[in-house]
């Protein structure tokens, strides 16, 4: 699935190919993909006669701002975009069609058909579904150490499904929260009240490096290209622990390790992420070793 930086890629070339572009007409081949409204009439007509004006991004959605009416989409699992001439041969899969007055065509395709669709008066998509209910927006201003902090509270959920959780940070996926617990030294099964606060600000500058370099090169998914020329993106490279099995890890050399976390592959590094069990145990250690060292205090005090 397509997370943060692929969507942002996809935002910024769909944004070179389609602003100004005035739509004629739209064919909608599979229905399903609309939420909202559902009619493919309806939809069609509503888009009709309007013109891009610039696409932009809120977690993984796209919003493309037409003047008039707003489309909300989401690429899920497969979802691509594509710009090509009106006589270009349709591919397998195409289920939406953007035909545009000057003879060119923007083109939705999507194997799985899990993409989704909505259209809203401008400004009313932040009212309700998909939108309304998105947590923290990284990569923006409002992202800041303290609003992160805040937003992890004392929570007793394991700190992994609370990353992929878009209700309270959006954005990342299964690719970029384990890149950003390795690159923090932090284990996935750690639960966020368990976490010290230098944890959580190193969290949230992993985070804010992982996504900023992925987005620089491009994603790191072949999934990110959106013209219909294979353009991809770069940081699949720089990788440090995701899909790594069995290789080194960057820091320490140890081999990364698969386990699931809350259903999802997950991709460690033993001696640089330390889970909960072993953490608990050298809280104990610690707080044994201070309890003997006030013992000793208290000693010589007497
Ligand atoms: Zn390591």
């Amino acid at each position: 699935m397509p997370e943060l930086p692929e969507v942002e890629t996809v935002r910024r070339t769909l944004n070179m190919l389609i602003a100004g572009k005035k739509i004629s007409r739209v064919t909608v081949n599979l229905p399903r993909i609309l939420q909202k409204p559902d009619d493919p009439d309806v939809f069609a007509a509503m888009l009709e006669g309007h013109t891009f004006q610039s696409v932009e991004r809120r977690g993984k959605f796209l919003r493309l701002l037409l003047d008039g009416v707003t489309l909300v989409s989401h690429l899920r699992m497969e979802g691509r975009y594509g710009v090509y001439r009106a006589d270009d041969p349709v591919e397998p899969h195409t289920h939406i069609i953007f035909h545009f007055t000057d003879g060119t065509e923007l083109r939705y395709k999507d194997v799985r058909q899990f993409g989704t669709m909505h259209l809203f008066a401008p400004g009313q998509e932040w009212q309700s579904p998909p939108l309304n209910k998105l947590g923290l927006e990284p990569l923006s201003d409002k992202f800041t150490p303290d609003s992160f902090l805040k937003a992890l509270g004392r929570r007793t959920t394991k700190i992994k499904p609370l990353l992929l959780n878009q209700e309270v940070i959006v954005g990342l996926g299964n690719i970029y929260v384990d890149e950003a617990l390795h690159l923090a030294g932090v284990h996935p099964e750690r639960t966020a009240d368990s976490l010290t606060k230098a944890e959580k600000l190193r969290l949230y500058q992993a985070i804010v490096d992982t996504l900023q370099a992925a987005v620089d090169a491009g994603g790191s998914s072949v999934k990110s290209y959106v013209n219909g020329q294979g353009e991809m993106g770069m940081f699949q490279h720089q990788l440090r622990a995701y899909g790594r099995t069995g290789q080194p890890c960057a820091t320490c050399g140890s081999p990364i390790e698969k386990s699931v976390v809350g259903g999802r592959g997950t991709h460690t590094c033993p001696s640089c992420q330390i889970g909960p069990r072993k953490t608990a145990r050298s809280q104990r250690a610690k707080a044994a070793k201070g309890n003997a060292v006030k013992r000793r205090l208290d000693g010589t005090a007497q």
